[in-house]
């Protein structure tokens, strides 16, 4: 398969996005209060990098928030249930967060490598912050990187073993007959092309309804690509799957030649301006406010609120002057 070098540097970049989730939140970009908890060495991003981040956290809320507030998602009412997937999870904190908003889906089934489910399954059962979260009667088990609970499974599992997938999605409970939103967070884009291929088929040919989210790089050949790259490379790391799919169009023809119905790629310039910016870019400030204060002055709190509505978009936030970058 790869070397061990590689396989260490790609669950890497697990803490690097850990930490780039944290900037933002410290930044008050959004709101997560459990991505701190998987951060060992908290570090401030450059305003690029956060703004980058609150548009891919803001892109992929909204999808999974539409996907869950269909008719159905409220399993305890006895409507139809939904189950989430996520492929390569890492450190990700959406379930938990879901949790809170009262959102959570009936399964929530998270993959990764062993030697990253450990350290989260260690972290779920130390932390009450995020045991709480999980059922009182779960199984946790940091030697084999397991949490298995009514709503959320965390499974070890190597995703270019494909028969395998079979087996996890089987002991995890999901049902392929459920409506399901597959998560892929930067992940199939270190695997070999010919994996990739595999996992986006076996996904397409497993679940009869299904929302693929793919979130990862393009563009290998521009200067910022190459940069990219090097600067991944030069910490063991390589983008395997970066010269097969390097354009938006090649991003989709993947999935469709791979059994998809449909496939929409977008870059990330028109996730902010058309489909972030148009909706998302308010901060979330004012429902902290409403969070912390509740027995507030009605005056006060109209005047904060007027006060966030007019002052509060993500673009003051920081001094942002990267606009060449960014555009890049
Ligand atoms: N999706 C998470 C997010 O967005 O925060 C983590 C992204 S991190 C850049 C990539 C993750 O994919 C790592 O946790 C890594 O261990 C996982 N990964 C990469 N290749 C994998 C494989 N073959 N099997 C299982 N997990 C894999």
């Amino acid at each position: 398969m790869d070397s061990r070098s590689n396989k260490e540097a790609v669950q890497a970049t697990n803490d690097d996005a850990s930490a780039s989730k944290l900037s933002c939140v410290k930044k008050g970009y959004m709101k997560d209060d459990y991505v701190h908890l998987f951060v060992r060495r908290p570090v401030r991003r450059s305003p690029i990098i956060n703004r980058g981040y609150f548009a891919r956290w803001a892109a992929l809320r909204k999808l999974l928030n539409q996907f869950l507030d269909t008719e159905g998602n409220a399993c305890e009412k006895g409507h139809l249930k939904k189950q989430i997937l996520s492929l390569g999870a890492g450190f990700d904190t959406t379930y938990f967060q879901l949790q809170d908003e009262g959102k959570a889906p009936h399964l929530y089934v998270e993959l990764d490598f062993k030697e990253v489910t450990s350290k989260k399954a260690t972290l779920i059962e130390t932390c009450s912050h995020l045991r709480d979260k999980i059922s009182a009667t779960a199984s946790i088990s940091r030697e084999s990187g397991e949490v298995l609970s009514d709503h959320y499974k965390l499974l070890p599992v190597d995703l270019r073993d494909i028969p395998k997938l079979d087996d996890f999605i089987t002991l995890a409970g999901m049902d392929p007959s459920l409506p399901t939103f597959i998560i892929a967070e930067c992940v199939l884009i270190y695997l070999d092309p010919d994996s990739s291929r595999s996992i986006v088929r076996w996904t397409s040919k497993t679940f009869s309804t299904a929302i693929f989210f793919l979130y990862e790089q393009i563009h290998p050949d521009d200067a910022f690509g190459q940069q990219m790259i090097r600067n991944l490379e030069s910490r063991g790391c390589s983008l395997l799957g970066i010269h097969d799919t390097p354009t938006l169009q090649a991003k989709e023809n993947l999935f469709v030649e791979q059994g998809w119905q449909r496939a929409v790629a977008w870059d990330m310039l028109k996730v902010y301006s058309d489909f972030v910016e148009a909706q998302e870019r308010r901060r979330y400030v004012y429902i902290c406010i409403l969070e912390n204060f509740p027995l507030i002055d009605l005056v006060v709190l109209l005047v904060i609120l007027w006060y966030h509505l007019c002052f509060s978009r993500i673009e003051r936030l920081e001094l942002f002057d990267e606009f060449e970058e960014w555009h890049m």
